[in-house]
């Protein structure tokens, strides 16, 4: 299939420093000598004819319409196959505004180029060969990290990290099942028991391998999507003050993650790399005028939606019908006491509640002077780690890797039932090759068009 030539503004629209308007495909270079000038003066500008000049550098120079300016700009060659989508690309670093890269974008279309959809140029890459599937996700995961550490996660896997592994488990398989197969052909009762109980041990160690995957992810899964936490407590017991004093020292940057929703979610603070969502427990950011009373019945509904629940009690009295009530509620979900006000003379019955909860279970803080804060974030980074300690390396897998990895890791315990049951080597050999299926859907040695039109379509415009 001959591919046509796509172009699109690759940089948010709005007045920027700079912009870029790429282009991708057989036609690029056609299109790049028809509207670029080299050369500070128009006049004495200089046509270049692209097959002159090396790879990989960068000319100064306009884009023009004939005989019109659009703008001034530095070009970048980058020649096919060394380039992100293995293409022929250009970028045309404009001037930022919404003007000279609409113009430049227009031209482009004019001399033939076709407007790209989104993450086109990441699935070109995927389609010509240069990434896999999984390595095609991970660009977006890059785009989208909210922290540093998810951002490393995501390199790693662009990188293909997490390829190599599973490359390594498909080269594997397909070795046992070619042995299988020779034994179904040529079948000596001998070989069949030796080469089965090796398989057998073999393909038990691969389940190990993929259940490390999988729990490796469940913690990689909240350094991307981060944990929620709640915060609760009666009406003037300083929720929102420690929220605005948590959002003034760490407030992340948020952006959109593809399937997950944020509609409940107030604010996310990254905490040591961990992006902590924190639910809009209803009125906890106080408009003027408007204060709402978080009854027992609504904080608990609000634990619930919740990993982790921060219970704050005012010090500086002593404890209310209301904060006994949550004290039952809270048990049984991770949680974190959090006596605030501390910087008043303290009249809350300590004794009685050291007597329910342990001492780690417990921190002093004070929200309007920031004291305790520290302790209280170390608290929620604990309890994380805790959950989720893994020994080695962390993945990040999205919904569509993670059902495909149980289904490998099942189509492999298919395969070692079968052995263990003495059943014909037929059975066998298909679960082994349904796990091969698996891997290749995975990394998209097979795909179907809606599968990637799935996936490309949370990618923006020019990725
Ligand atoms: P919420 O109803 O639980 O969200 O409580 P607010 O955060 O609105 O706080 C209620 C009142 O307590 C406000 O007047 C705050 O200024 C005050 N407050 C909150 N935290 C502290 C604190 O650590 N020390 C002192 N002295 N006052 C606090």
């Amino acid at each position: 299939m001959k591919k046509d030539t796509i172009c699109a503004i690759s940089t948010p629209l709005g007045v920027n420093g700079i912009g870029i308007v790429r282009l991708s495909g057989p036609d690029t270079y056609k299109i790049i000598e028809e509207i670029f000038v080299a050369g500070k003066n128009l006049k004495q500008g200089k046509r270049i004819k692209i097959k002159d000049i090396p790879s990989h550098t960068i000319h100064y120079g306009y884009v023009v319409e004939g005989r019109r300016r659009i703008d001034e700009v530095l070009l970048t060659i980058m020649k096919s196959p060394k380039t992100y989508t293995k293409e022929d690309i250009a970028e045309i670093n404009c001037h930022g505004g919404i003007i000279p890269l609409k113009e430049v974008l227009s031209v482009c279309i004019k001399k033939g180029a076709r407007l790209a959809s989104p993450g086109e140029f990441t699935m070109r890459a995927f389609l010509n060969g240069r990434i896999d599937l999984t390595q095609a996700e991970s660009v977006l995961e890059i785009i989208t990290s909210q922290t540093e550490k998810s951002l490393e996660i995501s390199l790693l896997k662009l990188e293909g990290s997490f390829s190599e592994k599973i490359n390594n488990i498909k080269e594997k398989i397909v070795r046992y099942l070619s042995q299988f197969e020779y034994l179904i052909d040529f079948p000596e009762e001998e070989d069949i028991k030796a080469i089965e109980r090796v398989g057998e041990k073999e393909i038990d160690v691969l389940i190990k391998e993929i259940e490390k995957i999988i729990s490796s992810s469940k913690r990689g899964k909240i350094l991307f999507e981060g944990v929620k936490v709640a915060i609760i407590g009666r009406t003037n017991v300083g929720k929102s003050s420690l929220l605005n004093k948590l959002i003034e020292e760490e407030r992340a940057i948020v952006s959109e993650i593809p399937g997950t929703t944020r509609d409940i979610i107030q604010e996310v603070i990254n905490i040591k790399g961990i992006p902590v969502k924190i639910i809009d427990t209803a009125g906890i950011r106080k408009t003027k005028g408007k204060i709402e009373k978080m009854g027992v019945e609504k904080a608990v509904e609000w634990m619930k939606k919740a990993e982790i629940n921060i219970l704050i009690l005012d010090g500086s009295q002593q404890l209310k019908k209301d904060d006994k009530k949550l004290f039952e509620k809270i048990k049984g979900n991770n949680y974190i006491i959090a006596i605030n006000k501390v910087d008043l003379p303290l009249k809350i019955e300590i004794e009685k509640i050291k007597k329910i909860f342990s001492d780690e279970k417990i921190v002093f803080i004070s929200a309007k002077e920031g004291k305790g804060i520290d302790e209280l974030k170390e608290k929620i980074f604990k309890i994380v780690e805790k959950g989720e300690k893994v020994s080695e390396g962390e993945i990040y897998l999205n919904l569509r890797q993670e059902e495909l990895i149980r289904k490998l890791k099942k189509a492999l315990i298919g395969c070692l039932n079968s052995i263990k049951k003495n059943l014909p080597l037929e059975i066998s050999t298909e679960y082994l090759r349904q796990a091969i299926r698996e891997i290749d859907y995975l990394t998209g040695n097979r795909y179907n068009d809606e599968v990637l039109e799935n996936i490309f379509s949370n990618f923006c415009i020019g990725k």
